[in-house]
C-alpha cells in the first residue's frame, strides 16, 4: 500500500539512491530529470562507434566499493561487476620512473624503497580501521565514531592529516600528492591530505574499481529496482519552478545549490536563499575522450597495469598548477587523470580500439578546447600516445555546465570542498537535507558526504524524511527477496 508521494529532481546516483530508499520503503516515486537520459555523472555515451562506451562523467569508483549504501544494495549481486585492478592508481614522473599504489599493501611499501615504511606507517592503521572510517567519512558528519576501535582510526586518521605529505623522495611524495588532486583546488592543506588518505588507504582495501562495462551499469542498477518497486521515470524534464511540484508532499532535490535557489526562489526566505547563493564553486574540469587504436604506450610499462594514471608531475608541480588553477589561470601543465578502462575490463575494447577517459583541472568555467592540452600531458609520460589516437572529443568546463546543472563552471565536485563548505554544505544548518521549505530537502553531492558515486547523500536525505513525515526506519535495501 502506498505510504504517500515523492518527487525526486535528478537521477544521478544521489537522486537515484534517494528514490530507492523512498520506493522500498512504499512511497510512490516520480523522478524528474533533464537529460534524455537517466544517470547524471553515470552516464555513458558512444560517440563515435557504437560498439564502444565512453563515460562522460565517473569511471572509477573506490566511493561505490567502499560506500555502506551501495554494500547494502549490492551492486555484485544485481550482475554489476566492479573489476578491480591490481594497480589502483599510478603515477609517472619524467625520465621513465613512476609510483604505483597496489592493492597489496605491502607490495607497494617495497616498491616505495626508501619512503615504503613512511607509507606503511602511514596508511596500515587506516587499513585496519577501514571500515569505521568509511562509515565515518561517507556519513552526514553530524555523527562521531561511536565504538572504542572507530575512535582510534579516526585519531590515527587525524593524525595522519595532520601531518600532512611525509615522503623524503619524489615518487611517493607524487602518488600521495595525485590523489590529494582529488580535492581539485584545496590540495596542498588538511583537505587534500584527508582526501589522500581516505582514497589512498581504499586502493589497499575494496580497491579502485570500474564496473564491466561502463559506469551506466550503475545506474541501471539503480533504475532498475526503483522501477521493481513502482517508480517512475521522466525524462528530458528540467523542472524550472518548485510550483510545478505542488501534488508531492515531499520533494528531492539532487540539485546544486544554484539550480535549486533558481527553482526555488520565490519560495525560499530570503536569508537562507542568500545563504545558498554564498555557496562557493572549485575549478573546473576539461575532458577529453579518446578513442585510441592501442594500449597508452607509457615510458614506464608498469603504468599500464593501473586503472587510473594521475599526470601531474612532481608535489611542486602539482601545487603550482593546482593553485593556477585556482586563480583562475590554465596552466600549459595542469593536472590530469587518465583511465583506459580496456586495462581491466576486457569488453570496452572492440577490433583493437578502446577509448580513454582523461580530464584537466582548469579555472571554473573555462572554455578552452582542451584536446592538445589533454594529448601533451599524456604525451609527455607516454610518447608516441599521439600516433594511437584514431578520434577525440573534448568538453570544456563551461560545456559541462550545459551538459549537466550541477557542474557549476565545469566543477565536477558540485562544490568546493573547502573546510567551511564541509561543515556547512551548502549551509549551515544541523540537518544538512533539509531546507527551510516542510518536505522539501536537498540530497546532491552539494550535501555531506560530497563528491564521489557512494549515494549516500540521497539515502541520508532520504532516511531523514522518512523519520520526520512517517516515523519510520529506512527500509532494507538487498537484493535478496
Ligand atoms: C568528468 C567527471 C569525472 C568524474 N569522475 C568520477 C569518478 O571517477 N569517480 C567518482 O566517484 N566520481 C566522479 N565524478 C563525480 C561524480 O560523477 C559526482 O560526484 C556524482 O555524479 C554526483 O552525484 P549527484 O547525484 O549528486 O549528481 P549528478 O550525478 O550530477 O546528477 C544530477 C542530475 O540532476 C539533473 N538535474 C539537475 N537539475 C535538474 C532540474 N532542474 N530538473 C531535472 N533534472 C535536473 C542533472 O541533469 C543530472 O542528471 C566525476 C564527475 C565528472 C563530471
Amino acid at each position: 500500500m502506498s505510504q504517500g508521494h515523492a518527487a525526486v529532481v535528478g537521477t544521478g546516483p544521489n537522486g537515484l539512491a534517494a528514490a530507492v530508499t523512498l520506493a522500498r520503503a512504499g512511497l510512490d516515486v516520480v523522478l524528474f530529470e533533464a537529460a534524455s537520459e537517466i544517470g547524471g555523472g553515470l552516464r555513458g555515451e558512444s560517440p563515435f562507434d557504437p560498439r564502444i562506451v565512453h563515460d562522460v562523467c565517473s569511471a572509477v569508483h573506490p566511493m561505490a566499493a567502499a560506500s555502506p549504501f551501495f554494500r547494502e544494495f549490492d551492486l555484485p549481486g544485481r550482475g554489476v561487476e566492479l573489476v578491480r585492478p591490481e594497480v589502483g592508481y599510478a603515477h609517472p614522473l619524467d625520465g621513465g620512473r613512476a609510483a604505483l599504489a597496489h592493492r597489496s599493501l605491502d607490495a607497494t611499501c617495497d616498491a616505495l624503497g626508501a619512503d615504503g615504511p613512511a607509507w606503511r606507517r602511514l596508511f596500515a592503521p587506516l587499513t585496519r580501521h577501514s571500515d569505521g572510517l568509511t562509515r565515518l567519512f561517507l556519513s552526514d558528519l553530524r555523527h562521531p565514531p561511536t565504538s572504542p576501535a572507530d575512535v582510534v582510526g579516526a585519531l590515527r586518521f587525524g593524525l595522519g592529516a595532520l601531518r600532512g605529505e611525509p615522503f623524503r623522495g619524489e615518487e611517493a611524495s607524487a602518488l600521495f600528492t595525485g590523489v590529494a588532486g582529488h580535492a581539485v583546488g584545496e590540495v596542498s592543506g588538511l583537505v587534500g591530505n584527508a582526501v589522500a588518505l581516505m582514497l589512498g588507504h581504499l586502493a589497499h582495501t575494496s580497491g579502485w574499481p570500474l564496473p564491466r562495462g561502463g559506469s551506466a551499469a550503475i545506474a541501471q542498477a539503480l533504475a532498475d529496482d526503483i522501477t521493481a518497486h513502482g517508480g517512475t521515470f521522466q525524462v528530458g524534464h528540467r523542472v524550472t519552478d518548485l510550483g510545478e511540484l505542488a501534488g508531492f508532499p515531499l520533494v528531492f532535490f539532487d540539485t546544486s545549490p544554484r539550480e535549486f535557489l533558481s527553482v526555488a526562489r520565490r519560495q525560499l526566505p530570503a536569508r537562507y536563499a542568500r545563504a545558498l547563493s554564498r555557496f562557493r564553486y572549485a575549478p573546473g574540469a576539461a575532458k577529453v575522450d579518446f578513442l585510441v587504436s592501442e594500449p597508452i604506450p607509457w615510458a614506464n610499462p608498469e603504468v599500464g597495469r593501473a586503472g587510473t594514471v594521475h599526470l601531474g608531475g612532481t608535489r611542486a608541480e602539482i601545487l603550482r598548477s593546482e593553485r593556477l588553477a585556482s586563480r583562475g589561470h590554465l596552466s600549459e601543465s595542469p593536472f590530469v587523470l587518465v583511465v583506459d578502462p580496456g586495462v581491466v575490463d576486457p569488453s570496452r575494447v572492440v577490433d583493437g580500439k578502446r577509448p580513454v577517459w582523461a580530464y584537466a583541472h582548469v579555472p571554473n568555467g573555462d572554455d578552452t578546447p582542451p584536446i592538445d592540452l589533454v594529448r601533451a600531458r599524456i604525451e609527455r609520460f607516454a610518447p608516441g600516445f599521439g600516433d594511437t589516437v584514431l578520434e577525440a572529443r573534448g568538453i570544456t568546463a563551461a560545456q559541462y555546465e550545459i551538459h549537466n546543472p550541477n557542474y557549476v563552471g565545469g566543477d565536477i565536485g558540485a562544490g568546493a570542498m573547502s573546510l567551511r563548505q564541509i561543515a556547512a554544505r551548502p549551509t549551515l544548518r544541523w540537518d544538512p537535507y533539509t531546507t527551510p521549505l516542510h518536505g522539501v530537502y536537498l540530497c546532491s553531492a552539494s550535501t555531506p558526504p560530497g563528491p564521489g558515486v557512494h549515494g549516500m547523500a540521497g539515502y541520508l536525505a532520504a532516511a531523514s524524511a522518512l523519520r520526520r513525515h512517517y516515523d519510520l526506519r529506512p527500509p532494507s535495501l538487498t537484493a535478496r527477496p
